[in-house]
């Protein structure tokens, strides 16, 4: 099928039109028209290869939402005029000890939805700055109806990449909770923590946050530069959610943990300086990472939000803004989650 999407053709290029094929239906694959398509800072990481590991051409997007147009012979759970999501991955091998327990994203065999060979043809995955898809029957999820169609995409990983860690780490009702960064991910940590009854504390750079911060369901906020506030708040938390995406100190955030406490990363920012393990020894604390969510807690993430009420908070763009964008993302200049009308995608 031809389709045409935005693509990066170098790590300094900014995205443009182009025209390609997506695959003929294998037998439990389900094709859809993507309706949005969520920003996400991965977007930006990718397009830019600061991870190393980009093949050009580049066709982001993983926080998609659509309407299926075909199904494959064996596809039984979808049918066409489904409204229906896809979020970072779109295989796995389905048999490892990982795809048995509903952790897909650990599965050594994982495609993403962009960046990945494909596990049949080898062809490299191309995400949703595009019109038309096709996933696999396994990795394409419900939306349920209670949920505003044009706000659904960021869920698709902004919101299963905060909702995964507050549930490992069983957050419920009175466990006190930081969110580092108040960005996409920050965001919906916020909503989400609040929806599981947890007592939200934002830690942010820029104290003009401070109002949102609150109104998305926070119960206090913290200026990290402010040594007093940061100081008054020593051992508060059982649980840091860290979403910054770049390079940064973590020896701030340590003693904000309670005993116990757990930081978790879940910015892909490589080494980070040195971290000192006095705060860590004296209140058995911890440094950890998170990887995005299985297949499961995803569609049961959907459900949660639809039964509370939660969305994202998002600025719809046209495709031909999305290089503004992603200057705008950069500058940490977004509140809090840039969406693309993929109806606006309206290149011959
Ligand atoms: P985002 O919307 O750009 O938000 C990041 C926030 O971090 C900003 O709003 C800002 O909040 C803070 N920040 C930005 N630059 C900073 C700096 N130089 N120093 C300190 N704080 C800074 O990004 P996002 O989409 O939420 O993604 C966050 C990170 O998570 C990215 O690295 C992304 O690749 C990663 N990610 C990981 C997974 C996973 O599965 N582990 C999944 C998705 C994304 P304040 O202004 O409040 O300080
Ligand atoms: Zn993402």
């Amino acid at each position: 099928m031809k389709t045409i999407g935005y693509a990066s053709q170098s790590p300094d290029s900014a995205l443009a039109p182009i025209h390609f094929e997506r695959r003929a239906l294998r037998a439990n694959d389900v094709a859809m028209e993507v309706l949005y398509c969520g920003v996400c800072h991965s977007d930006l990481h990718t397009a830019r290869n600061d991870w190393g590991w980009t093949q050009y051409p580049n066709v982001p997007g993983h926080e998609i939402v659509g309407r299926v147009t075909a199904i494959g012979s064996d596809v039984n759970r979808y049918k066409v005029g489904d409204t229906v999501a896809v979020g970072c991955m779109v295989d796995s091998c389905q048999t490892c000890n990982h795809c048995h327990d509903g952790e897909e994203q650990f599965c050594s065999s994982m495609i993403q939805t962009y960046n990945s060979p494909d596990l049949h043809d080898g062809q490299i995955t191309f995400g949703g700055y595009s019109r038309h898809l096709v996933v696999r029957e396994e990795f394409v999820l419900r939306v349920p109806e209670a949920l505003d169609l044009a706000l659904v995409a960021p869920l698709l990983c902004a919101g299963i990449t905060t909702y995964s860690p507050l549930k490992t780490w069983n957050v419920k009702p009175g466990t006190q909770v930081g969110v580092v960064g108040l960005g996409g991910l920050g965001h919906m940590a916020v909503k989400l923590a609040s929806g599981m009854g947890a007592n939200v504390t934002v830690i942010s750079r820029s104290a003009d946050k401070q109002a949102d911060a609150l109104a998305l369901g926070a119960d206090s906020f913290l200026v990290s530069s402010d040594a007093d506030a940061m100081k008054t708040a020593a051992s508060k938390f059982d649980i840091i959610i860290d979403t910054v995406p770049v390079k940064h100190d973590l020896n701030p955030y340590m003693p904000l943990l309670n005993v116990d406490g757990t930081l978790v990363l879940v910015g892909q920012v490589g080494p980070v300086a040195e971290t000192n393990t006095t705060p860590m020894i004296l209140g058995r604390r911890r440094i950890a990472g998170s990887l995005i969510g299985g297949i499961a807690e995803t569609q049961e993430m959907l459900e949660f939000c639809a039964e509370k009420g939660i969305l994202p908070e998002c600025e719809m763009i046209r495709m031909d803004e999305i290089n503004h964008a992603f200057q705008r993302m950069e500058a940490s200049d977004v509140r809090y989650r840039f969406v693309i009308d993929m109806s606006s995608l309206d290149v011959a």
